[in-house]
């Protein structure tokens, strides 16, 4: 069946044609190890998730890699600020290592609470600094660095093509940048490829170069794992709408300039999560984690449902409604598929109802209606529902086919009072969520409140 997705570098939808037959390679721009992700972050990694699940049911061999950011990002996206880690462990007092290792552990605990697939490599910037020094060499003897007493940058005035992924101009760009802190930049465009370490102070994260001591820019980083693991040029770069301006502009200009081929082929970007209509913000306290979700009686999985509600180049709003609307939806979902009898067999036709909706360019809130019309469809037999969906969830990752509960049907009472006691606990009314959990343990169910939110199992 045609793959079609929407590449940001042509500005079109596009049949999809992998590098290898049977085969794709998909790079995915990683967390910045510096603080708890947010569940904004999330939909960037929700995102790379269902792609990577939607070519395994097209039948791919996929390999899937996500960065981990450990040095080098700064404060500004440009190539100025501090690094974002040694600013944390400033703050912290914690070091800059152990801020990096607590912080890539929980997002590997919050991608498995979002049952998003582990990426086959997870490669961290700070293990492949010889490979980002060497990538520096080559754009060096080519001709396309220069520097500057805070270390060597790239001289983007050296392609013509510059900007190509923004649809920019060079000179637009350069008129659209903001007044440059760093005076000796040769344009306003150009960027840091290595950083030398401050003069006065030490840094805890620094390494020897041919340039002097210092730690690698941001951006070369990705140009220089993606190479490492995926080759050049591969198939499917992907991250959040921010990065195509910059971060991604800038992988694309050192890869090209130091291979002379194309970093990727297709570049694929999802739009913000915003929070009641309005940007997710440290000061405004909204940028949620999953354990501000949990704290108010959510399940992970209910805002992995929630991300379904938008297809992923649309801006999507967060609210605690339609989380709620989301978390009541997923639960009837599970109802559902706990009260079907097993069966092997698929419906062929709603199968490829769902994958054709799919494989648009990941229209996921498509395939669902495809998936709730099969259900209220009494030509369907019970068991090729069952099996069906478990096909389906393949792709959604609701994780339907490990229901806890097996076999034994909850009774409508019961999840009438877990929604009850979810919206208790929201409140903070403890007394009300410990009455509940005594009325649901009279009818048969105890409750446990875990990582995942609240969880049944029937008293034998
Ligand atoms: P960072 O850790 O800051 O490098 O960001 C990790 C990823 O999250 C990047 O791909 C960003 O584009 C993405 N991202 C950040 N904020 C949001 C948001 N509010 N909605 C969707 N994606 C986001
Ligand atoms: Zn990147």
């Amino acid at each position: 069946m045609d793959i079609k997705l929407y590449n940001t570098l042509s500005r079109q939808k596009e049949s999809f044609k992998p590098i290898i037959d049977g085969r794709v390679g998909i790079y995915t721009c990683g967390p910045t190890v510096y603080s708890r992700a947010s569940i904004g972050n999330f939909r960037s990694y929700l995102f790379s998730d269902l792609l990577r699940r939607m070519f395994e049911l097209n039948g791919f061999l996929v390999k899937q890699v996500i960065n981990i950011t450990d040095v080098g990002h700064l404060t500004s996206d440009a190539s100025e600020g501090e690094d974002k880690l040694e600013k944390a462990s400033k703050a912290t007092g914690e070091t800059a290592w152990d801020i990096a290792k607590k912080y890539t552990e929980l997002f590997l605990q919050d991608m498995e609470r979002l049952n998003i697939l582990r990426p086959h490599e997870l490669p961290r910037a700070t293990d492949h600094i010889e490979g980002q020094i060497e990538l520096v060499k080559v754009l060096d003897k080519k001709g396309f660095t220069y520097q500057t007493s805070d270390g060597i940058y790239f001289d983007t005035s050296r392609l013509a093509d510059y900007g190509k992924l923004a649809g920019q101009k060079l000179e637009d760009k350069q008129e659209g940048a903001r007044v440059e802190v760093n005076e000796e930049k040769k344009n306003p465009t150009d960027f840091a490829l290595w950083k030398f370490s401050p003069k006065d102070a030490k840094r805890q994260m620094e390494w020897e170069s041919p340039w002097g001591i210092g730690f690698p820019g941001w951006h070369i980083e990705c140009s220089a794992m993606s190479e490492e693991y995926l080759g050049v040029p591969f198939d499917i770069h992907t991250g959040g709408i921010d990065h195509i301006p910059v971060h991604h502009t800038n992988e694309i200009a050192q890869t090209e300039s130091a291979r002379e081929k194309p970093l990727a082929n297709v570049w694929m970007h999802n739009a913000f999560l915003l929070v009641d209509n309005g940007k997710m913000s440290k000061s405004l306290g909204n940028t949620y984690s999953l354990d501000d979700l949990q704290a108010r009686g959510f399940d992970s999985i209910a805002y992995r449902y929630f991300f379904f509600g938008a297809h992923y180049r649309v801006q999507q709003n967060f609210t605690w409604e339609a989380l709620e609307a989301s978390q009541n939806a997923l639960h009837k979902l599970q109802k559902i598929v706990k009260g079907l009898p097993k069966g092997a067999d698929v419906n062929e036709e709603y199968k490829s109802r769902f994958m054709e909706r799919i494989n648009d360019d990941l229209d996921v809130p498509g395939a669902l209606s495809v998936l709730w019309t099969m259900i209220k469809d009494d030509n369907v037999a019970p068991e090729l529902k069952y099996a069906t969906l478990i096909k389906f969830d393949e792709v959604l990752g609701l994780g339907l086919s490990n229901l806890e509960l097996g076999d034994v049907e909850v009774p409508e009472e019961v999840h009438e009072l877990l929604d009850l006691r979810a919206k208790a606990r929201a409140e903070k009314n403890w007394e009300l969520s410990d009455q509940i959990r005594d009325k649901i343990l009279e009818l048969g169910f105890e409750i446990s409140d875990g990582q995942g939110g609240q969880t049944i199992e029937p008293i034998v």
